[in-house]
């Protein structure tokens, strides 16, 4: 049986998978204690369980438990990683690299780096929405402090070439950041084959729950020093000041140990139902893949149908299927994607784009009628559309013509 909305994205949020839940649940009630509090059983009690989850978390990510700081999510673990080595390492130099489709977190930080007397350089993606290596190697310079390139691409999925970025930045002497907030969970990922030194992640985006994630600081070969952020009663080793939300890095420890055991089947699973909705689409007449079609996580799909506003197709389905269009990460402004807009596609194509994403509830049943649904969609909406009539008339279309009618 079908529920709906059938929900395809997971790269925007995760239901928590119930065993996480329950791995929560005492640490609300009967177990409430601070994690700070050293001089009785219920301080002791949450203590554990942070040290818990740390150890399951470290473990995902193949690192040292002294190695993760417990954040409210991605976006913080990416600030304190970003902000943190530019004030420590202003001695050394002002300058960071990094790439044009990173998620905002990263994109808006660097930012304000800039603004705080930082120098930033921001790669082009080639068009399948990976980094050119010399392009990488030819902007670091002796200024550079660190290199920040994304792991996985939330919008196309593509993943970036880390170890070959990381080698790159050692030869420099030069520090590798990565937000890998879509790869952790989802692939294989480990800090010391990998290469990284700081790397953030999110625990809502791998079935467990929001506002916790982590930022993974390298403690040899080499150490990496941090300024904090955050300042207070010292916690997470002076690095992050707050009490701790225990059971929510609880939950979020019980997610990475679950997807340790689960990623790989998981992940083999979704790759075939991804490409059976994929080749579905793509036998539509004018559709296209953004994103190179090999090197990308196995749960995601970003479809161009052209000739159909990615927005008037959503609204076509949008009570049945739960999707992302190009234009949907800033819902309030129309503009297409960024990231898309970064592979040089053309507005036409990524202003018709949505974006699937497969997770570990999808069911071969969901495929089936998402493929029914928006193939009719697509037909329809094109039997209504100007621009198609234009081109199954060969006349040429100027790029102005789109969506202006
Ligand atoms: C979701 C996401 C973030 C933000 O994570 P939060 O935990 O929601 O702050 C950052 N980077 C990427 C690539 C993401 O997909």
């Amino acid at each position: 049986m079908l529920n709906f909305p059938i929900y395809l994205d997971y790269n925007s949020t995760t239901p928590c998978d119930p065993r996480v839940v329950e791995a929560m649940l005492p640490y609300f009630t009967s177990a409430f204690g601070n994690a700070a509090s050293r001089n009785h059983p219920l301080g002791w009690q949450a203590e554990e369980a942070v040290e818990l989850a740390r150890e399951q978390v470290a473990k995902l990510i193949g690192a040292e438990t002294k190695e993760i700081v417990f954040t409210s999510g991605a976006t913080e673990a990416v600030n304190l990683g970003l902000k943190g080595v530019f004030e420590t390492y202003s001695g050394k130099g002002n300058h960071i690299v990094t790439c044009n489709i990173e998620h905002k977190a990263v994109l808006d930080t660097c930012g304000r780096i800039e603004k705080m007397g930082g120098e930033v350089t921001s790669l082009k993606v080639k068009p399948d929405g990976i980094i050119d290596l010399k392009e990488l190697e030819a902007a670091i310079k002796p200024s550079t402090i660190l290199v920040a390139v994304m792991y996985a691409n939330n919008e196309i999925g593509t993943l970036m070439p880390i170890k070959e970025i990381s080698a790159i930045a050692k030869k420099k002497g030069v520090l590798v950041f990565s937000d890998a907030t879509q790869a952790v969970g989802k692939i294989p990922v480990d800090v010391i084959r990998d290469g990284i030194d700081l790397m953030a992640f999110s625990a809502h985006k791998l079935y467990g729950p929001k506002g916790v994630g982590a930022l993974y600081v390298r403690r040899k070969d080499p150490r990496v020093k941090l300024t904090p952020q955050i300042d207070g009663g010292g916690h997470e080793r002076g690095i992050r000041s707050g009490t701790l939300n225990v059971p929510g890095i609880a939950g979020f420890g019980k997610a990475c140990e679950i997807a340790l055991n689960e990623l790989k089947e998981t992940g083999e699973r979704l790759r075939l139902l991804r490409d059976k909705l994929e080749n579905a689409f793509l036998n539509i007449e004018e559709t296209y893949l953004n994103g190179d079609k090999n090197q990308r996580l196995p749960n995601v799909s970003n479809i161009s149908f052209r000739y159909v506003e990615g927005d008037a197709l959503m609204m076509g389905f949008n009570k049945n299927i739960a999707v992302s269009s190009g234009s949907a990460c800033t819902s309030a402004s129309p503009e297409p994607s960024y990231v898309l807009k970064a592979l040089e596609v053309g507005d036409d194509l990524a202003r018709s784009s949505i974006r699937f994403s497969l997770g570990k509830n999808t069911t071969e049943e969901e495929i089936d009628y998402t493929i029914a649904e928006i193939t009719s969609t697509v037909n329809r909406l094109r039997e209504l559309s100007p621009l198609w009539e234009m081109y199954k008339e060969g006349v040429e279309i100027k790029q102005e013509e789109w969506f202006h009618h």
